[in-house]
């Protein structure tokens, strides 16, 4: 019997913690991120210190990017990592520019555009953050984001400030 071809994406995941220990947390959802079912983790980004969006009286962020390959579809992927967000304690307030323990985004998942409530791809604020597109440069230069165009172009009309990087990357 022929072994039946399953077709592998690459997803990309946007990490974020400004609460508990964000270095840990960061740290701890990268591990957590090794663990999804029926998906490899292929690499991740330095750690980044940002400052944050929105309401000023919070902490600062710890940010990172990492990439996966992987054969779930792209709402079971989001699923496993709203349970990751859950299990690190993520208290969902409703307030979309809160301090959190830990988010994680679904950047960008193979071709895929579209927008609804639930998932839209490629994440909508993913060409405006800073402490979204360095990470995601460092791990991957030159990236194509679907409907968006190069990744190189985008972070070029971006300012860098209120971003340094705390961890290089192995
Ligand atoms: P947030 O509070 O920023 O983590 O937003 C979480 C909500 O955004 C959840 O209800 C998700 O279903 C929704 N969402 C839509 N698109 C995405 C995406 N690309 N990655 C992660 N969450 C998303």
């Amino acid at each position: 019997m022929q072994p039946e071809m399953i077709a592998t994406t690459r997803a990309y995941i946007g990490l974020g913690s400004n609460l508990n220990n964000p270095y840990k947390q960061i740290k701890q959802a990268l591990s957590a991120l090794k663990t999804i079912p029926k998906t490899e983790f292929i690499s991740h980004s330095s750690l980044y210190q940002s400052t944050p969006m929105g309401p000023q009286d919070q902490p600062n962020y710890i940010n990172a990017a990492a990439i996966l390959e992987t054969t779930l579809d792209a709402n079971t992927l989001l699923t496993h990592l709203q349970s990751i967000e859950n299990q690190q304690g993520r208290e969902r307030n409703g307030d979309h520019w809160g301090a959190r323990t830990l988010d994680l985004d679904l950047l960008i998942y193979g071709e895929i555009q579209q927008k609804n409530i639930k998932l839209t791809l490629p994440h909508p604020g993913l060409h405006l953050r800073n402490f979204v597109l360095t990470p995601l440069n460092e791990i991957a230069p030159n990236l194509e984001i679907p409907g968006l165009g190069n990744l190189q172009k985008i972070i070029n009309n971006i300012s860098a400030d209120g971003l340094q990087i705390l961890e290089k990357a192995p």
